[in-house]
């Protein structure tokens, strides 16, 4: 079930960005790995491909998975398990299992 969505601010509650928040950049196409602002950074180096260029380092987040972080809710600020519930229509929302606010 997919409740991390890109956009969404998250909680890092294991591994080494332990405590950290950070906003989802990217969520794999499975929804079980995501990518987070200034989390997990990996760096690349690249040579110069060009004679004169520099090489440089390029920093980039790697994916990490789901069940490492936690949705923070936007309306009660608390870190929550977001679950999706069936309205009219069909059409299914996430409510803050804290506050129950559609999020
Ligand atoms: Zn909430």
């Amino acid at each position: 079930m997919l409740t991390i969505k890109q956009g969404d601010t998250i909680l890092v509650i294991a591994g080494d960005d332990r405590g950290r928040t950070g906003k989802v950049i990217k969520v794999s196409p499975s929804g079980a790995r995501v990518q987070i602002e200034g989390i997990n950074i990996q760096k690349k180096h690249h040579r110069p491909k060009k004679e004169g260029e520099k090489g440089q380092v390029i920093e980039k987040p790697g994916f990490i998975s789901v069940s490492n972080v936690k949705l923070i809710c936007p309306k009660c600020g608390k870190p929550t398990k977001a679950s999706h519930t069936r309205t009219e229509g069909k059409r299914k929302k996430r409510v803050c299992k804290k506050c129950q606010a559609v999020i």
